[in-house]
């Protein structure tokens, strides 16, 4: 049964300080997080202690350690992990390499973890982790050193049914295999092979899944397809401006090519192209990994253009899969899309959404865009439990009915609540976790 009351603004939290006293104490990014889920619960009108309960991370594992560099010396290094929320299953949520890591970022990325699993229907919580460490920085043996000493300071703060670990910005299926590997070494001979799922996002020849590289770039693909098919849109040759040509960039670049639409723009760190007839993400990628040097930078058959004219380029859907807090309120009044598929977490800036609403630009939430990721995590986790291979075709199938079912889900939230994708989608995984905390209610 849930509350009925209404927010007041004096409220206070159930550890007895002020509420908003805590929540002044966070980051931007973090106050974004909760800002967005707070609206969701005053349209529910979900009670003070749960508000109180998903406000703030239940666990928060800081962990200094020591790594010995290939000169020889000694350099010590901060990694976190936070477990935001296990109420619908175990911790589940990125490892984060970027020298914008820090307490406070990886807060806000795993309060949407929780709410990213919830609305895709998974049996997990929400966590998230990371070192505040520029990792092309570091030769691949001091990275793998530094990934496995990080491992060993984590200990059983994460585990195969307890807190798994995955890819992202910065890490890839190495990082994971290394985990998997430090993790296994520090139990017991015997469970070698159990454990393996303690990580996802792994290589296949490691106990990985078929179509996990490409998963967060195919699920913003199928969920921009279900959200098109239900207003009537065709999606043929539609033009995207995408920023981010990473994992899940490079991959969402690749299936909206697939799917028919054309990529008229792309941005990085290292600079922004644009050819109206179209860029190639196989020759992009082939340019990215040779000579671009790991950017797009100088790559052939497209202008080189501003990185602020980027936002003002002429397109029907723009796709920012970089980094947070890219689409300012003054990026917001040049935008040229109908749609903005978040590929990135929070890349949206709370000022940028009315005038995005005003201007009629749908936006199409991260917490649903880049779901895709997590859900093959989690065909992974299933298929290392069982010790199942699952085909290429299968995971797709898996995947394509997850992402329109929660596409269809929050759309037809929306129109229940007269109100964003964005809330529609935390209301939906509201309403999956209070049902849940009620039902089990409060200890002791
Ligand atoms: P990645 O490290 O593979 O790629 C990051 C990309 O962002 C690179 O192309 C880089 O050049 C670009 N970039 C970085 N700083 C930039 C800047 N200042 N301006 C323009 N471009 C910049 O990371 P990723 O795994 O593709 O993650 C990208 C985003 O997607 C992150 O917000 C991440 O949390 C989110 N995400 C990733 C996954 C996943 O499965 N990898 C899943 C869900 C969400």
């Amino acid at each position: 049964m849930t509350n009925t009351t209404t927010p007041r603004p004096g409220r206070r939290s159930l550890t007895g300080a002020p509420l908003k006293v805590m929540l002044r104490r966070m980051s931007s990014l973090h106050l974004t997080a909760v800002s967005q889920f707070e609206r969701a619960a005053d349209l529910l009108g979900i009670s003070d202690a749960h508000r109180a309960i998903l406000s703030v991370p239940e666990n928060e594992v800081i962990v200094n350690f020591p790594v010995t560099m290939d000169d020889g010396r000694v350099e010590m290094f901060r990694g976190y992990r936070v477990q935001h929320n296990n109420t619908l299953g175990p911790f589940k949520g990125g490892m984060r390499f970027s020298p914008a890591v820090d307490i406070d970022e990886v807060r806000a990325l795993a309060t949407w973890m929780t709410f990213k699993t919830a609305l895709a229907g998974l049996p997990f919580g929400g966590a998230k982790g990371g070192i505040s460490i520029d990792p092309k920085a570091y030769s691949p043996s001091e990275l793998e050193r530094i990934v496995r000493r990080f491992t060993f300071a984590l200990g059983a703060n994460i585990g195969p049914d307890h807190d798994i670990p995955a890819p992202d910005m910065g890490t890839n299926a190495q990082t994971m295999v290394w985990m998997m590997d430090t993790y296994a070494q520090m139990g017991s001979i015997a469970d070698r092979h159990t454990v393996r799922r303690v990580v996802t996002g792994k290589t296949i020849a490691a106990g990985g899944s078929a179509g996990r590289d490409k998963a967060t770039g195919q699920g913003l693909t199928f969920a921009l397809g279900a959200w098109a098919n239900r207003q009537g849109i065709d999606l043929d040759d539609k033009r995207v401006a995408l920023q981010g040509f990473g994992n899940v960039g490079e991959h969402g670049a690749r299936t909206l090519v697939k799917a028919g639409l054309k990529l008229v723009a792309v941005a990085d760190h290292t600079g922004a192209l644009h050819n109206a007839n179209g860029i190639d993400p196989e020759m992009l990628w082939r340019y990215k990994s040779t000579d671009g040097a790991g950017g797009i930078a100088g790559a052939p058959e497209a202008e080189a253009i501003d990185l602020e004219d980027f936002w003002r380029v002429d397109c029907d859907v723009l796709v920012p899969a970089a980094i947070e807090n890219q689409i300012t309120a003054e990026r917001a009044a040049d935008i040229t899309a109908s749609v903005i598929v978040e590929g990135a977490n929070g890349p949206t800036m709370t000022g940028a959404e009315p005038i995005l609403a005003d201007r009629g630009v749908t936006v199409i939430p991260d917490v649903l865009a880049n779901a895709g990721g997590v859900t093959v995590s989690y065909f992974e986790w299933l298929q290392n439990r069982a010790g199942d291979v699952w085909t290429l075709a299968d995971v797709d199938a898996r995947l394509r009915r997850v992402m329109t079912d929660a596409t269809l889900q929050i759309m037809s939230t929306a129109e229940t609540y007269r109100c964003s994708l964005r809330d529609a989608a935390y209301v939906t995984a509201l309403e999956r976790l209070t049902t849940v905390l009620n039902q089990r209610g409060m200890f002791p």
